[in-house]
């Protein structure tokens, strides 16, 4: 099950010293995994679905509900591990010229906000049924409290972005389950990441956890631009933690409390 450490690209120790620390403590670390853009079923993800099927690793699809396609739909039936929430609409970008890019910019009128998150929740269930979990993710990881407000009303449970940082200060109207390290080096090589810095980013991200900083520690793959760096990083990520007795990868709709269901 463990490989010599010897072959593995990235450095553990960091990640494996946290872990010993939540051992020590009698802890289990919460991990989950978010992967974006799936709007069909294409070699990569299949890829992905199968890595963490090898590892019993659960994992969120975010599908961008305008483009996603029944196949993708059928064959995410199909895979045990996998649940699916929206990502955006049609994820296009709606940002002013000049702004970082958004689908659900203040700018656009309301009522156009509403409708378009309107029709994400519904085709999210009409597609994926008891697979989809009421979960916005919003494209590029944006959007303001302003319109984050409105998800409640419109059957969401949940809001994911990037990092610790909340989109609401407390008392927050919806829930916010995020991912912390983005394996991809988006300014950069645009393929995975440095192995070194993600494992070092990864015990940071569960040492704040361990001290209540967080509940659970997010993984955010895009299955679509994975090169050899990226797929090594999560098949040692993998290794090095899904078996560990510290360790328990969760479905995203248990760590919402939006009921699990058995694997
Ligand atoms: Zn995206």
């Amino acid at each position: 099950m463990i490989r010599a450490a010897a072959s593995r690209q990235a450095g553990w120790a960091p990640v494996r010293e946290e872990l010993a620390r939540w051992q020590d403590a009698q802890c289990v670390a919460r991990l989950w995994l978010r992967d974006d853009d799936a709007v069909a079923v294409t070699p990569l993800l299949i890829r992905l679905s199968s890595l963490c099927a090898g590892s019993g690793v659960p994992w969120l699809v975010a599908a961008v509900p305008c483009h996603a396609s029944e196949e993708l739909a059928g064959w995410l039936a199909e895979q045990p591990l996998a649940e699916a929430a929206a990502h955006g609409w049609t994820h296009r970008n709606h940002a002013m010229p000049g702004a970082r890019k958004q689908e659900f910019p203040v700018e656009r009128p309301g009522t156009e906000i509403r409708h378009e998150l309107g029709l994400a929740r519904a085709r999210l269930g009409a597609l994926f049924g008891a697979k989809g979990v009421p979960i916005l993710v919003p494209p590029w990881n944006r959007i303001g409290p302003e319109v984050a407000a409105l998800l409640p009303d419109l059957g969401y449970r949940a809001l994911s972005t990037l990092g610790r940082k909340p989109v609401f200060q407390a008392p927050a109207p919806i829930r916010e389950l995020n991912a912390h390290i983005d394996i991809i080096d988006w300014r950069g090589s645009r393929g995975g990441g440095d192995p070194d810095e993600l494992a070092a980013g990864l015990a940071r991200e569960l040492a704040w956890a361990r001290g209540g900083g967080q509940p659970a520690v997010g993984i955010l793959t895009h299955h679509l631009v994975h090169d050899t760096a990226a797929w090594r990083f999560l098949e040692e990520l993998f290794a090095e933690t899904a078996s560990h007795g510290a360790v328990r990868w969760s479905r995203a709709s248990e760590l919402i409390g939006a009921g699990s269901r058995s694997a």
